[in-house]
Protein backbone atom coordinates (compact mmCIF):
# COMPACT_ATOMS: atom_id res chain seq x y z
CA UNK A 1 0.00 0.00 0.00
CA UNK A 2 1.57 3.54 -0.64
CA UNK A 3 2.12 6.18 1.62
CA UNK A 4 -0.62 8.45 2.64
CA UNK A 5 0.97 12.35 3.34
CA UNK A 6 -0.56 11.78 6.82
CA UNK A 7 0.70 8.33 7.74
CA UNK A 8 4.35 9.50 6.97
CA UNK A 9 3.88 12.72 9.45
CA UNK A 10 2.29 10.04 12.17
CA UNK A 11 5.39 8.04 11.88
CA UNK A 12 7.57 10.37 11.60
CA UNK A 13 6.02 11.95 14.73
CA UNK A 14 5.54 8.75 16.40
CA UNK A 15 9.41 7.30 15.70
CA UNK A 16 11.39 10.23 15.97
CA UNK A 17 11.96 11.32 13.04
CA UNK A 18 10.19 15.02 12.50
CA UNK A 19 8.38 16.97 15.15
CA UNK A 20 6.77 20.50 14.71
CA UNK A 21 8.75 22.96 15.94
CA UNK A 22 8.25 24.66 19.56
CA UNK A 23 5.57 21.92 19.64
CA UNK A 24 4.51 23.12 23.29
CA UNK A 25 3.73 26.42 22.43
CA UNK A 26 1.64 25.48 19.39
CA UNK A 27 3.78 24.90 16.99
CA UNK A 28 5.65 27.86 14.14
CA UNK A 29 4.39 27.49 10.66
CA UNK A 30 6.44 25.60 8.42
CA UNK A 31 9.08 24.82 10.63
CA UNK A 32 10.17 21.69 12.06
CA UNK A 33 12.97 20.01 13.53
CA UNK A 34 14.57 16.76 12.98
CA UNK A 35 14.35 14.37 15.76
CA UNK A 36 16.87 11.42 16.84
CA UNK A 37 16.61 9.47 13.90
CA UNK A 38 15.85 12.23 11.54
CA UNK A 39 18.95 13.61 12.64
CA UNK A 40 21.19 10.65 11.50
CA UNK A 41 18.82 10.18 8.01
CA UNK A 42 19.69 13.65 7.16
CA UNK A 43 23.01 13.31 8.01
CA UNK A 44 23.40 10.15 6.18
CA UNK A 45 22.12 11.76 3.21
CA UNK A 46 24.48 14.80 3.62
CA UNK A 47 27.20 12.68 3.77
CA UNK A 48 26.01 10.63 0.33
CA UNK A 49 25.70 14.37 -1.46
CA UNK A 50 29.43 15.88 -0.75
CA UNK A 51 30.84 12.15 -1.62
CA UNK A 52 28.99 12.72 -5.05
CA UNK A 53 29.41 15.71 -5.68
CA UNK A 54 32.53 16.66 -3.77
CA UNK A 55 35.31 13.47 -3.22
CA UNK A 56 34.55 11.91 -6.22
CA UNK A 57 35.25 15.09 -8.22
CA UNK A 58 38.28 16.32 -8.49
CA UNK A 59 37.10 19.27 -10.00
CA UNK A 60 34.22 20.44 -7.14
CA UNK A 61 35.55 21.82 -4.14
CA UNK A 62 33.61 22.35 -1.50
CA UNK A 63 32.43 25.83 0.48
CA UNK A 64 30.28 27.10 3.91
CA UNK A 65 29.63 30.43 4.05
CA UNK A 66 27.28 32.66 5.82
CA UNK A 67 23.51 32.70 5.92
CA UNK A 68 24.33 37.04 6.37
CA UNK A 69 25.58 38.30 3.49
CA UNK A 70 26.01 42.22 2.60
CA UNK A 71 22.33 43.68 1.53
CA UNK A 72 23.69 44.47 -1.92
CA UNK A 73 24.23 40.88 -2.59
CA UNK A 74 20.54 40.25 -2.81
CA UNK A 75 20.45 43.69 -4.87
CA UNK A 76 22.22 42.35 -7.44
CA UNK A 77 20.93 38.81 -7.58
CA UNK A 78 17.66 40.31 -8.44
CA UNK A 79 16.10 38.82 -5.19
CA UNK A 80 15.42 42.37 -3.71
CA UNK A 81 13.53 43.07 -6.67
CA UNK A 82 12.02 39.85 -7.98
CA UNK A 83 11.47 37.02 -5.22
CA UNK A 84 8.27 37.56 -4.96
CA UNK A 85 5.08 35.24 -4.97
CA UNK A 86 1.73 36.56 -5.89
CA UNK A 87 -0.78 36.44 -3.35
CA UNK A 88 -4.33 36.68 -2.96
CA UNK A 89 -6.60 35.83 0.03
CA UNK A 90 -10.25 34.95 0.68
CA UNK A 91 -12.17 37.46 2.52
CA UNK A 92 -14.93 34.60 3.42
CA UNK A 93 -11.77 31.58 4.65
CA UNK A 94 -9.80 34.05 5.70
CA UNK A 95 -7.28 31.57 3.55
CA UNK A 96 -4.27 32.61 1.49
CA UNK A 97 -3.43 31.38 -1.72
CA UNK A 98 -0.28 31.58 -4.19
CA UNK A 99 -1.87 32.84 -7.40
CA UNK A 100 0.68 30.83 -9.24
CA UNK A 101 -0.42 27.61 -7.20
CA UNK A 102 -4.03 28.44 -7.62
CA UNK A 103 -3.94 28.90 -11.53
CA UNK A 104 -2.14 25.58 -11.31
CA UNK A 105 -4.33 23.89 -10.04
CA UNK A 106 -7.35 25.16 -11.95
CA UNK A 107 -5.35 24.53 -15.23
CA UNK A 108 -5.05 20.71 -13.30
CA UNK A 109 -8.79 20.56 -13.48
CA UNK A 110 -9.75 21.63 -16.70
CA UNK A 111 -7.04 19.28 -18.03
CA UNK A 112 -8.99 16.27 -16.59
CA UNK A 113 -12.29 17.89 -17.36
CA UNK A 114 -14.08 17.17 -21.04
CA UNK A 115 -13.05 19.91 -23.15
CA UNK A 116 -16.22 22.43 -23.63
CA UNK A 117 -15.47 25.13 -25.26
CA UNK A 118 -15.72 27.47 -22.55
CA UNK A 119 -13.08 24.83 -20.56
CA UNK A 120 -10.83 25.90 -23.28
CA UNK A 121 -11.17 29.08 -23.27
CA UNK A 122 -10.30 29.56 -19.73
CA UNK A 123 -7.62 27.10 -19.79
CA UNK A 124 -6.09 28.93 -22.55
CA UNK A 125 -6.37 32.38 -20.55
CA UNK A 126 -5.28 30.75 -17.50
CA UNK A 127 -1.99 29.37 -19.29
CA UNK A 128 -1.21 32.24 -20.64
CA UNK A 129 -1.69 34.42 -17.69
CA UNK A 130 0.77 32.14 -15.94
CA UNK A 131 3.38 32.89 -19.02
CA UNK A 132 2.57 36.65 -18.84
CA UNK A 133 4.86 39.63 -18.04
CA UNK A 134 2.12 40.58 -15.50
CA UNK A 135 0.29 37.74 -14.41
CA UNK A 136 -1.48 38.94 -11.42
CA UNK A 137 -3.39 41.01 -13.19
CA UNK A 138 -4.14 38.91 -15.62
CA UNK A 139 -5.20 36.66 -13.30
CA UNK A 140 -7.46 39.09 -11.08
CA UNK A 141 -9.87 39.76 -14.55
CA UNK A 142 -10.34 36.15 -14.36
CA UNK A 143 -11.04 36.29 -11.10
CA UNK A 144 -13.48 38.93 -11.66
CA UNK A 145 -15.06 36.97 -14.30
CA UNK A 146 -15.94 34.29 -11.71
CA UNK A 147 -13.27 31.28 -13.07
CA UNK A 148 -11.74 30.73 -9.79
CA UNK A 149 -13.40 29.40 -6.60
CA UNK A 150 -11.79 28.91 -3.23
CA UNK A 151 -11.08 25.64 -3.04
CA UNK A 152 -13.35 24.61 0.37
CA UNK A 153 -16.38 27.33 0.11
CA UNK A 154 -17.02 27.12 -3.24
CA UNK A 155 -17.50 31.02 -2.43
CA UNK A 156 -15.28 33.58 -3.28
CA UNK A 157 -14.84 37.19 -1.97
CA UNK A 158 -10.87 37.76 -3.22
CA UNK A 159 -8.92 40.65 -1.71
CA UNK A 160 -6.62 42.12 -4.58
CA UNK A 161 -2.82 40.22 -5.84
CA UNK A 162 -0.22 41.49 -4.15
CA UNK A 163 3.33 41.09 -4.51
CA UNK A 164 5.06 39.68 -1.38
CA UNK A 165 9.02 39.55 -1.90
CA UNK A 166 9.86 36.04 0.30
CA UNK A 167 13.14 37.02 2.25
CA UNK A 168 13.20 37.28 5.71
CA UNK A 169 14.21 40.69 7.05
CA UNK A 170 16.35 41.48 10.09
CA UNK A 171 18.31 44.06 11.51
CA UNK A 172 22.68 43.98 12.34
CA UNK A 173 23.82 45.84 15.27
CA UNK A 174 21.59 47.40 18.06
CA UNK A 175 19.08 50.58 17.14
CA UNK A 176 19.04 51.56 13.59
CA UNK A 177 21.29 48.91 12.17
CA UNK A 178 21.21 48.33 8.45
CA UNK A 179 18.11 45.83 7.03
CA UNK A 180 19.62 42.39 5.92
CA UNK A 181 18.34 39.14 4.97
CA UNK A 182 18.75 35.63 5.91
CA UNK A 183 19.65 34.19 2.52
CA UNK A 184 16.47 32.51 0.59
CA UNK A 185 19.33 30.35 -1.19
CA UNK A 186 22.99 29.23 -0.20
CA UNK A 187 24.25 30.00 -4.30
CA UNK A 188 25.05 33.75 -3.69
CA UNK A 189 27.44 32.69 -0.89
CA UNK A 190 29.34 30.36 -3.94
CA UNK A 191 28.72 33.25 -6.74
CA UNK A 192 30.79 36.11 -4.37
CA UNK A 193 33.79 33.86 -3.72
CA UNK A 194 34.29 32.67 -7.49
CA UNK A 195 37.44 34.23 -7.47
CA UNK A 196 38.66 33.05 -3.87
CA UNK A 197 37.71 29.97 -4.36
CA UNK A 198 39.44 29.11 -7.67
CA UNK A 199 42.40 31.30 -6.93
CA UNK A 200 43.35 29.25 -3.35
CA UNK A 201 41.80 25.83 -5.11
CA UNK A 202 43.97 26.37 -8.27
CA UNK A 203 41.07 24.88 -10.02
CA UNK A 204 40.59 25.90 -13.57
CA UNK A 205 37.27 26.12 -15.19
CA UNK A 206 35.39 23.77 -15.88
CA UNK A 207 35.43 23.53 -12.13
CA UNK A 208 32.63 23.82 -9.42
CA UNK A 209 31.75 24.58 -5.95
CA UNK A 210 29.33 22.76 -3.68
CA UNK A 211 27.55 24.16 -0.40
CA UNK A 212 25.26 22.27 2.24
CA UNK A 213 23.41 24.95 4.10
CA UNK A 214 20.22 26.60 5.50
CA UNK A 215 17.91 28.50 3.20
CA UNK A 216 15.11 30.62 4.63
CA UNK A 217 11.84 31.86 2.79
CA UNK A 218 9.00 33.86 4.10
CA UNK A 219 6.26 31.04 2.18
CA UNK A 220 3.10 32.08 1.49
CA UNK A 221 1.21 29.14 2.02
CA UNK A 222 3.50 26.37 3.67
CA UNK A 223 1.67 22.99 3.78
CA UNK A 224 2.15 19.55 2.99
CA UNK A 225 4.98 19.17 5.75
CA UNK A 226 8.40 19.27 4.94
CA UNK A 227 8.23 19.81 1.65
CA UNK A 228 7.53 23.39 1.80
CA UNK A 229 9.03 25.05 4.87
CA UNK A 230 10.22 28.62 6.22
CA UNK A 231 13.83 27.29 7.03
CA UNK A 232 15.32 24.27 5.07
CA UNK A 233 18.78 23.01 3.47
CA UNK A 234 19.69 22.97 0.32
CA UNK A 235 22.56 21.31 -1.31
CA UNK A 236 23.75 23.16 -3.97
CA UNK A 237 26.41 22.91 -6.28
CA UNK A 238 27.55 26.01 -9.44
CA UNK A 239 29.71 24.72 -11.67
CA UNK A 240 31.39 27.11 -13.89
CA UNK A 241 32.42 26.35 -17.19
CA UNK A 242 33.62 28.16 -20.74
CA UNK A 243 30.85 29.89 -22.24
CA UNK A 244 29.49 27.78 -25.50
CA UNK A 245 30.30 24.37 -23.59
CA UNK A 246 26.87 24.93 -21.11
CA UNK A 247 24.75 22.81 -23.46
CA UNK A 248 27.30 19.95 -22.55
CA UNK A 249 27.73 20.15 -18.68
CA UNK A 250 23.99 20.90 -18.34
CA UNK A 251 23.54 17.48 -19.68
CA UNK A 252 26.20 15.59 -17.69
CA UNK A 253 25.07 16.88 -14.43
CA UNK A 254 21.39 16.46 -15.23
CA UNK A 255 22.16 12.42 -15.81
CA UNK A 256 24.44 12.35 -12.58
CA UNK A 257 21.59 14.11 -10.71
CA UNK A 258 19.00 11.79 -11.45
CA UNK A 259 21.24 8.70 -11.50
CA UNK A 260 22.20 9.94 -7.46
CA UNK A 261 18.42 9.88 -6.58
CA UNK A 262 18.45 6.43 -7.64
CA UNK A 263 21.53 5.37 -5.99
CA UNK A 264 19.59 6.43 -2.91
CA UNK A 265 16.95 3.51 -4.03
CA UNK A 266 14.40 5.72 -4.52
CA UNK A 267 12.32 3.99 -7.68
CA UNK A 268 12.51 5.07 -10.85
CA UNK A 269 8.91 5.06 -11.63
CA UNK A 270 8.24 7.62 -9.35
CA UNK A 271 10.80 9.75 -11.11
CA UNK A 272 10.64 12.00 -13.68
CA UNK A 273 11.84 15.14 -15.53
CA UNK A 274 9.78 18.29 -15.89
CA UNK A 275 11.40 21.11 -18.26
CA UNK A 276 10.62 24.11 -18.26
CA UNK A 277 8.22 25.68 -20.55
CA UNK A 278 9.30 29.27 -19.43
CA UNK A 279 12.78 30.52 -18.41
CA UNK A 280 14.08 32.97 -16.57
CA UNK A 281 14.91 35.61 -18.47
CA UNK A 282 19.07 34.58 -18.06
CA UNK A 283 18.98 31.20 -18.50
CA UNK A 284 18.79 29.09 -21.48
CA UNK A 285 17.99 25.60 -20.14
CA UNK A 286 16.40 24.80 -17.12
CA UNK A 287 14.67 21.51 -15.75
CA UNK A 288 13.59 19.52 -12.70
CA UNK A 289 13.60 16.83 -11.01
CA UNK A 290 10.16 15.37 -10.03
CA UNK A 291 9.15 12.81 -7.23
CA UNK A 292 5.90 11.63 -7.19
CA UNK A 293 4.63 12.52 -3.80
CA UNK A 294 1.08 11.43 -2.60
CA UNK A 295 0.11 14.77 -3.18
CA UNK A 296 1.25 14.69 -6.63
CA UNK A 297 4.51 15.60 -9.09
CA UNK A 298 6.58 17.68 -7.48
CA UNK A 299 10.00 19.81 -8.18
CA UNK A 300 12.85 17.75 -5.81
CA UNK A 301 15.61 19.55 -7.65
CA UNK A 302 16.57 22.36 -10.11
CA UNK A 303 19.40 22.01 -13.29
CA UNK A 304 19.81 25.25 -13.99
CA UNK A 305 21.87 26.49 -17.07
CA UNK A 306 22.56 30.55 -15.78
CA UNK A 307 24.95 31.68 -18.11
CA UNK A 308 26.87 34.57 -16.94
CA UNK A 309 24.33 36.45 -15.35
CA UNK A 310 25.43 35.51 -11.82
CA UNK A 311 28.87 36.61 -12.10
CA UNK A 312 28.28 39.71 -14.27
CA UNK A 313 25.96 41.58 -11.83
CA UNK A 314 28.11 40.55 -9.04
CA UNK A 315 31.00 42.06 -10.72
CA UNK A 316 28.57 45.28 -11.44
CA UNK A 317 27.59 45.81 -8.12
CA UNK A 318 30.60 45.20 -6.05
CA UNK A 319 32.95 46.63 -8.99
CA UNK A 320 34.92 44.00 -8.55
CA UNK A 321 36.30 41.96 -11.43
CA UNK A 322 34.61 38.41 -11.73
CA UNK A 323 36.54 37.26 -14.88
CA UNK A 324 38.50 34.04 -15.10
CA UNK A 325 41.82 34.19 -17.66
CA UNK A 326 42.22 30.92 -19.37
CA UNK A 327 46.38 29.97 -19.48
CA UNK A 328 45.96 27.73 -22.39
CA UNK A 329 43.52 30.15 -24.64
CA UNK A 330 44.66 32.87 -23.11
CA UNK A 331 41.48 34.65 -23.03
CA UNK A 332 39.92 36.10 -20.44
CA UNK A 333 35.89 36.02 -19.65
CA UNK A 334 33.12 35.94 -17.35
CA UNK A 335 32.51 32.27 -16.63
CA UNK A 336 28.80 30.67 -17.40
CA UNK A 337 27.12 28.62 -14.41
CA UNK A 338 25.00 25.28 -14.48
CA UNK A 339 24.00 24.46 -11.27
CA UNK A 340 21.86 21.94 -9.82
CA UNK A 341 20.15 22.87 -6.52
CA UNK A 342 18.27 19.75 -4.28
CA UNK A 343 16.51 20.53 -1.38
CA UNK A 344 17.53 18.37 1.67
CA UNK A 345 14.29 18.37 3.71
CA UNK A 346 12.48 17.57 0.15
CA UNK A 347 14.97 14.81 -0.16
CA UNK A 348 14.20 13.06 3.48
CA UNK A 349 10.39 13.82 2.45
CA UNK A 350 11.06 11.59 -1.03
CA UNK A 351 13.06 9.06 1.04
CA UNK A 352 10.58 8.73 3.87
CA UNK A 353 7.43 8.22 0.89
CA UNK A 354 9.38 6.27 -0.99
CA UNK A 355 10.83 3.57 1.75
CA UNK A 356 7.45 3.26 3.53
CA UNK A 357 5.40 -0.03 2.67
CA UNK A 358 2.79 -1.40 4.96
CA UNK A 359 2.14 -5.31 4.18
CA UNK A 360 0.88 -8.61 5.32
CA UNK A 361 3.50 -10.76 6.17
CA UNK A 362 3.37 -14.80 7.75
CA UNK A 363 3.59 -15.20 11.58
CA UNK A 364 5.04 -18.34 13.42
CA UNK A 365 1.39 -19.99 13.33
CA UNK A 366 0.75 -22.04 10.27
CA UNK A 367 -1.61 -19.87 8.02
CA UNK A 368 -1.48 -17.05 9.90
CA UNK A 369 -0.74 -13.40 9.13
CA UNK A 370 -0.15 -10.11 10.35
CA UNK A 371 0.40 -6.69 9.09
CA UNK A 372 3.74 -4.88 9.28
CA UNK A 373 4.90 -1.55 8.04
CA UNK A 374 8.65 -0.91 7.16
CA UNK A 375 10.61 1.60 5.84
CA UNK A 376 13.00 -0.13 3.26
CA UNK A 377 15.63 2.70 3.36
CA UNK A 378 18.75 2.15 1.34
CA UNK A 379 21.46 0.78 4.29
CA UNK A 380 23.36 3.76 4.09
CA UNK A 381 20.89 5.56 4.67
CA UNK A 382 19.08 4.36 7.47
CA UNK A 383 19.46 6.22 10.70
CA UNK A 384 20.85 2.67 12.00
CA UNK A 385 22.54 -0.04 10.22
CA UNK A 386 22.14 -2.93 12.36
CA UNK A 387 20.25 -3.50 15.70
CA UNK A 388 21.48 -6.27 18.73
CA UNK A 389 19.11 -8.30 20.95
CA UNK A 390 19.53 -11.03 23.43
CA UNK A 391 17.18 -13.15 22.81
CA UNK A 392 16.32 -13.54 26.13
CA UNK A 393 17.84 -11.30 29.25
CA UNK A 394 19.47 -14.47 30.99
CA UNK A 395 22.21 -16.79 30.55
CA UNK A 396 24.79 -13.96 29.61
CA UNK A 397 23.20 -13.78 26.55
CA UNK A 398 22.64 -9.78 27.44
CA UNK A 399 26.37 -9.01 28.51
CA UNK A 400 27.47 -11.24 25.08
CA UNK A 401 24.95 -8.75 23.25
CA UNK A 402 26.37 -5.63 25.00
CA UNK A 403 29.76 -6.55 23.91
CA UNK A 404 28.67 -7.48 20.34
CA UNK A 405 26.79 -4.37 20.25
CA UNK A 406 29.96 -2.11 21.84
CA UNK A 407 32.24 -3.52 18.91
CA UNK A 408 29.83 -2.94 16.17
CA UNK A 409 29.37 0.62 17.24
CA UNK A 410 32.80 1.67 15.52
CA UNK A 411 31.79 1.87 12.12
CA UNK A 412 28.16 1.65 12.41
CA UNK A 413 25.04 3.16 14.00
CA UNK A 414 23.98 0.50 16.78
CA UNK A 415 20.58 -0.07 18.29
CA UNK A 416 20.56 -2.13 21.43
CA UNK A 417 17.35 -3.77 22.60
CA UNK A 418 16.52 -6.19 25.34
CA UNK A 419 13.04 -5.35 25.93
CA UNK A 420 9.94 -7.25 24.90
CA UNK A 421 9.04 -10.34 22.94
CA UNK A 422 11.78 -10.58 19.99
CA UNK A 423 9.11 -10.54 17.31
CA UNK A 424 8.06 -7.12 18.93
CA UNK A 425 11.36 -5.95 18.56
CA UNK A 426 11.95 -7.10 14.40
CA UNK A 427 8.71 -4.96 13.90
CA UNK A 428 9.98 -1.63 15.95
CA UNK A 429 13.07 -1.93 14.01
CA UNK A 430 11.58 -2.93 10.58
CA UNK A 431 9.41 0.67 11.29
CA UNK A 432 12.31 2.73 11.46
CA UNK A 433 14.23 1.00 8.29
CA UNK A 434 17.13 -0.70 10.38
CA UNK A 435 18.39 -3.31 7.80
CA UNK A 436 18.99 -5.97 9.89
CA UNK A 437 19.00 -7.19 13.49
CA UNK A 438 21.30 -9.78 15.30
CA UNK A 439 20.20 -11.64 17.93
CA UNK A 440 22.18 -13.42 20.56
CA UNK A 441 20.87 -16.76 21.77
CA UNK A 442 22.02 -19.75 23.34
CA UNK A 443 23.88 -21.38 20.47
CA UNK A 444 25.74 -17.95 20.59
CA UNK A 445 26.90 -19.06 23.85
CA UNK A 446 28.62 -22.21 22.40
CA UNK A 447 29.95 -21.81 19.11
CA UNK A 448 29.89 -18.00 18.74
CA UNK A 449 27.43 -17.57 16.06
CA UNK A 450 24.72 -15.20 15.98
CA UNK A 451 21.43 -14.88 13.46
CA UNK A 452 21.34 -11.82 11.47
CA UNK A 453 18.02 -11.24 10.32
CA UNK A 454 17.12 -9.08 7.04
CA UNK A 455 14.67 -6.40 7.07
CA UNK A 456 13.30 -6.78 3.69
CA UNK A 457 13.40 -10.53 3.26
CA UNK A 458 13.00 -11.70 7.26
CA UNK A 459 15.12 -14.41 6.42
CA UNK A 460 18.12 -15.26 8.60
CA UNK A 461 21.71 -16.35 8.16
CA UNK A 462 23.67 -17.75 10.86
CA UNK A 463 27.07 -16.29 10.95
CA UNK A 464 29.96 -15.78 13.19
CA UNK A 465 29.90 -12.71 15.19
CA UNK A 466 33.09 -11.55 14.67
CA UNK A 467 31.79 -11.40 10.95
CA UNK A 468 29.13 -8.96 11.44
CA UNK A 469 30.61 -5.87 10.77
CA UNK A 470 31.41 -6.76 7.55
CA UNK A 471 27.97 -8.29 6.29
CA UNK A 472 26.76 -5.10 7.43
CA UNK A 473 29.12 -3.36 5.74
CA UNK A 474 29.13 -5.05 2.66
CA UNK A 475 25.46 -4.29 2.13
CA UNK A 476 25.76 -0.72 3.04
CA UNK A 477 28.78 -0.01 0.42
CA UNK A 478 26.76 -0.59 -2.46
P1 LIG B 1 9.14 25.78 -5.64
O1 LIG B 1 8.75 26.17 -7.03
O2 LIG B 1 8.64 24.44 -5.21
O3 LIG B 1 8.90 26.86 -4.62
P2 LIG B 1 11.71 26.67 -6.37
O4 LIG B 1 11.70 26.45 -7.86
O5 LIG B 1 11.48 28.04 -5.85
O6 LIG B 1 10.72 25.63 -5.67
P3 LIG B 1 14.55 26.62 -6.13
O7 LIG B 1 14.64 28.06 -5.84
O8 LIG B 1 14.98 26.13 -7.48
O9 LIG B 1 13.07 26.12 -5.81
O10 LIG B 1 15.30 25.85 -4.98
C1 LIG B 1 15.99 24.63 -5.20
C2 LIG B 1 15.47 23.51 -4.33
O11 LIG B 1 15.36 23.93 -2.97
C3 LIG B 1 14.09 23.04 -4.71
O12 LIG B 1 14.15 22.09 -5.74
C4 LIG B 1 13.61 22.41 -3.43
O13 LIG B 1 14.06 21.07 -3.29
C5 LIG B 1 14.27 23.25 -2.36
N1 LIG B 1 13.32 24.21 -1.80
C6 LIG B 1 12.95 25.40 -2.31
N2 LIG B 1 12.05 26.01 -1.53
C7 LIG B 1 11.83 25.18 -0.49
C8 LIG B 1 11.00 25.24 0.68
N3 LIG B 1 10.24 26.30 0.95
N4 LIG B 1 11.02 24.19 1.54
C9 LIG B 1 11.79 23.12 1.31
N5 LIG B 1 12.60 23.01 0.23
C10 LIG B 1 12.62 24.02 -0.65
Amino acid sequence: MAATLDTIVSLAKRRGFIFPSSEIYGGLGAVYDYGPLGVELKRNVRERWWRAMVHEHEDVVGLDSAILMHPTVWKASGHVDAFNDPMIDDKQSNKRYRADQLIEGHIAKLEKKKKTQEAERVHAALVEALNADDPSSALHALILAEEIRAPESGAFDWTEVRQFNLMFETKVGAVGGDTIYLRPETAQGIFVHFGNVQQTSRQQVPFGIAQIGKAFRNEVVARQFIFRMREFEQMEMQYFVAPGSQMEHYAEWAEKRMNWHMSNGIRPSRLRWHDHEKLAHYADAAKDVQYEYPFGWQEIEGIHSRTDFDLSRHQEFSGKKLEYFDPQTKERYIPYVVETSVGLDRTILMLLCDAFHEEEVPTAKEGKTESRSVLRFHPSIAPYQVAVFPLVKKDGMDDKAKAIAADLRGGLNVFYDEKGAVGRRYRRQDEIGTPFAVTVDGDTMEDGTVTIRSRDTMEQDRIPAENIAAYVKDATAA
